[in-house]
């Protein structure tokens, strides 16, 4: 369990690891230190010991790592530069292990900073650092190994995103992918329920789209995809979430949208795909189920809700947008048309 926790969050790990490496490396300093007659330095050791591991604690209960690796980080500097003061040019190696920790803790420029700070302390103070010489070449070697691992993490955190984008998108049409709505849902969820907020979702499918295929081949049917994604990037709001959900099947996260507003959009989405989308002059349609979130039920309930939805669409007759918001499960029975009060059947 929990082995599989630290393989699938690199950050957390990377704390959880740094907890156990300082706890294992400068409790026996502390000793050594408190046993020399340096109890003031054993005391800094310890302060960091348990600071780093605090903040490891922290990071594992509540899943808060950005804030953790912060205080680590902070922690690991600040004891440092006790250290280098109280010690003097001894204590001055650990700054080194502590700059590249910074990085590997914090994004680049927080690091910089927090790194920056730390090396400028313990120049402007004589207590390790006596004669300009020994500042200067201190401060050269600090700043190279500052910038390596400042290039390092730039390239790194790049890479990161590179393969995110990859992982959560769908090559062929860019939408997000299952994978990326699950955790995009999660994000939207909660703050939904903390804001108190509306969220909606739409899902839909391309109708009789198998004949597309069959009539005109696999590459139109990909061009259609790639049609109905582009236009439903340019038709909605920047906050809205699209995915491609599998084969000709696309959803909608649609923060803020009040259950009227999901109406709209799914029913904007079905006419203007209707009109702009055509593949060998043959219009394409699509059919679409709406559901409002309700507050405290599960991902999977409300998608199931919209999925429902967009099955009583396609039963009545294609081409067609359906609103979910009834707290029974869905019957099976055809339904004549929406479930919107006053509209026309599209
Ligand atoms: P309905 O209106 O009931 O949704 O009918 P349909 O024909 O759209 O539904 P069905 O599920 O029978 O067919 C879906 C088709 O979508 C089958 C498959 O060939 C096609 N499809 C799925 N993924 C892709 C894809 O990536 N590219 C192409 N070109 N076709 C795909
Ligand atoms: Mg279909
Ligand atoms: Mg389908």
């Amino acid at each position: 369990m929990w082995k599989t926790r630290l393989k699938g969050d690199f950050h957390l790990a990377i704390i959880v690891m740094f907890g156990a490496i300082t706890a294992l490396g400068i409790t026996p300093f502390a000793v050594y230190r408190f046993l020399s007659g340096q109890p003031l330095v054993a005391l800094v050791d310890m302060v960091i010991v348990v600071g780093i591991v605090a903040s490891s604690a922290y990071a594992w209960r509540t899943g808060r790592t950005p804030g953790a690796a912060l205080i680590a980080s902070v922690t690991y500097s600040i004891g440092c530069v006790a250290v280098a003061h109280l010690a003097g040019l001894s204590g001055l190696f650990w700054v080194y292990p502590v700059l590249v920790a910074n990085f590997l803790l914090v994004g680049r420029w927080p690091a910089l900073v927090v790194s920056t700070l730390a090396i400028a302390a313990i120049i402007a103070s004589d207590a390790a650092l006596v004669s300009s010489l020994q500042k200067v070449m201190f401060g050269v070697t600090a700043a190279v190994v500052s910038l390596f691992s400042f290039v390092f993490s730039s390239r790194a955190e790049l890479q990161r995103s590179q393969l995110e984008a990859v992982a959560l998108h769908d090559p062929l049409t860019g939408a997000g992918n299952r994978r990326g709505l699950e955790t995009e849902l999660e994000i939207a969820m909660a703050s939904s329920m903390r804001s108190g907020t509306p969220l909606g979702f739409v899902v839909f499918d391309l109708d009789r789209f198998k004949l597309v295929n069959d009539d005109f081949g696999h590459e139109a049917g990909d061009d259609v995809l790639v049609q109905v994604s582009e236009l439903v990037r340019s038709s909605t709001r920047k906050d809205d979430r699209f995915f491609r959900l599998g084969g000709e099947e696309f959803g909608l996260l649609c923060p803020g949208a009040s259950p009227d507003a999901l109406w709209n959009i799914a029913e904007k989405l079905r006419v203007s795909v209707e009109r702009e989308v055509r593949c060998h002059g043959r219009s394409i349609t699509v059919s679409l189920g709406a559901a409002p979130f309700r507050p405290g039920e599960s991902a999977g309930d409300w998608l199931a809700r919209a999925d429902a939805a967009m099955y009583r669409a396609k039963r009545s007759g294609r081409n067609r947008t359906v609103i979910e918001d009834r707290s029974g499960p869905d019957d099976g029975a055809p339904v004549p048309g929406p479930l919107v009060p006053g509209r026309a059947e599209g």
